[in-house]
């Protein structure tokens, strides 16, 4: 079944037309890619599906939902939708546990713990909960920035150039491990970047963007095999 749907979906700023047509949909549990160079319109669409940016023309729906459209914004905060910038840092005056809590503030206080723990131990940094951000490397920060993302347990995960801030040694393990991760988490996500290794590591389904439009979506193998 489908889980997100972008049908038509039209973005301008002011007169200018950045993305044009754009569909695709995603299934429960699929990781989905926009892959494309830099200034292509990534950021944008990924920014519409977040509620940052109105459609000007088509539909985003989630679960049957529909999130964006000429007569419809559904905002941010009402999405249920969980995001991780390159430039989003941790909060650094609270210690790990309050920001991966930050989220789930609502819970009992038992609930966030046994949470904030179990993220801990799925992105391999358990016991760090009384620790501050910056005794943290930058390979770690991003995991605890994902654990924040994912604890209230999103139907959605965004990441905008989650990896660019971080060398390629680093990159190279850390995007298979973020991606068992959100297998383990069951979680349906849309990742943005401009480098072709980490969208196919990454992803279950890619999609080739140019100048505002999509070229190819399909699976990772078969965009790969494609001449
Ligand atoms: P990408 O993420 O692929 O690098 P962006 O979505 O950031 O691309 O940008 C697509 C195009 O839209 C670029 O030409 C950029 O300059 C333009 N753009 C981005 N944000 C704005 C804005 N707030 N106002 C006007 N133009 C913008
Ligand atoms: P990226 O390529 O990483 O998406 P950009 O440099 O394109 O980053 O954009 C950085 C910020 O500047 C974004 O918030 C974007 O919306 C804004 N921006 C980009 N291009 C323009 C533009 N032509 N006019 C106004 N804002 C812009």
């Amino acid at each position: 079944t489908e889980h997100l749907n972008l049908a038509d979906v039209t973005l301008a700023y002011g007169e200018t037309e950045i993305v044009h047509n754009v569909s695709l949909t995603l299934k429960h549990g699929e990781i989905g890619c926009l892959l494309g160079p830099s200034g292509c319109g990534k950021s944008t669409l990924l920014r519409s599906i977040a509620g940052f940016e109105p459609v000007k023309a088509g539909e985003i729906k989630m679960l049957g939902r529909c999130l964006s459209s000429q007569t419809e914004n559904v905002p941010t905060e009402k999405r249920n939708i969980g995001m991780v910038f390159q430039d989003i840092a941790l909060f650094p005056h609270l210690s790990i546990a309050d920001n991966i809590a930050f989220g789930i503030k609502d819970w009992a206080k038992s609930e966030q713990a046994k949470r904030v723990a179990e993220l801990l131990e799925l992105v391999g940094l358990p016991g760090v909960e009384k620790r501050y951000p910056h005794s943290l490397s930058g390979g770690q920060q991003q995991r605890i920035a994902l654990a924040r993302a994912i604890a209230p347990k999103p139907d959605l995960l965004l990441l905008d150039e989650p990896f660019s801030g971080l060398d390629a040694n680093l990159r190279e393990t850390l995007v298979p491990e973020i991606r068992d991760i959100l297998k383990h988490e069951s979680m349906s996500a849309i990742l943005v970047t401009h480098d072709q290794m980490e969208a196919f590591a990454m992803a279950d389904k890619v999609a080739v963007m140019m100048q505002g439009e999509i070229q190819q979506w399909g699976s990772a193998f078969n965009i790969y095999h494609e001449p």
